[in-house]
């Protein structure tokens, strides 16, 4: 992650996730956003401790997500592995995480992407005005989660929020997890530089 200040009116997209793993979902979602929007960067915010998965099921330790999500946008342009929330460490909150890039680039302008089922429950976030204060809402559409309209009486009234179409890509970490676990192959849903990581540390071990 670049720690210098941004310059004057850069636009720079966030995308966080837990990234357990990573997968080409994620990375269509990243570069359609960021040519709809025409966005400087994307980063791929890895979340620390995702306060929604903690205790639901063992996450993968962080260090590890984020060598996959490095891997994976090694050489592409405009998009960047962050270890923001890692390094602050702790329970990672979308609020704390935009207040930290506010001020780090405090002429940008923020983008915070998320799939249409993280919208669904966007009313549960910690200190939601402060992330609605200080970035445009980027909802892309996910297979499985109602399409967000952006309306007054829409979830998202209030925000300034746009919705933006990428290519339909049914692909989760969850399924991806189990496929690992029972022997099945990740080859082109997880990007290959990604799945070497994987492999060389043996995440998602096959199930004895
Ligand atoms: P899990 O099944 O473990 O929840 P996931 O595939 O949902 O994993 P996350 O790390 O939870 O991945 O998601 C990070 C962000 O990427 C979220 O905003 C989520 O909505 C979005 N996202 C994940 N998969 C897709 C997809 N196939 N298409 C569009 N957006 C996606
Ligand atoms: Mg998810």
């Amino acid at each position: 992650m670049s720690e210098e200040p941004a310059p004057s009116g850069e636009r720079i997209g966030i995308f966080g996730g837990t990234f357990d793993p990573v997968h080409v979902g994620h990375l269509v979602a990243a570069v359609n956003a960021r040519h709809a929007l025409s966005l400087d960067r994307v980063l791929m915010v890895v979340a620390n401790e995702p306060w929604q998965k903690v205790g639901e099921r063992p996450v993968s330790p962080a260090e590890d997500r984020l060598a996959m999500v490095e891997a994976a946008v090694a050489g592409h342009e405009g998009l960047e592995a962050s270890a923001l929330e890692i390094e602050r460490g702790g329970t990672s909150y979308t609020a704390d995480t935009v207040e930290a890039l506010a001020k780090l680039h405090p002429a940008a302008e923020l983008f915070l992407i998320v799939g249409a089922d993280v919208v669904a429950g966007i009313e549960t976030w910690e200190r939601l005005d402060a992330v609605r204060q200080a970035v445009t809402l980027v909802s892309v559409n996910r297979p499985g989660a109602e399409t967000v309209e952006i309306s007054d009486d829409g979830p998202l009234s209030g925000w300034r929020a746009v919705a933006i179409e990428v290519p339909d890509l049914e692909i989760s970490s969850t399924d991806l997890r189990d496929r690992a676990q029972t022997g099945r192959p990740l080859d082109y849903l997880v990007p290959t530089p990604a799945i070497r990581v994987i492999r060389a540390r043996r995440l998602y071990a096959e199930r004895g």
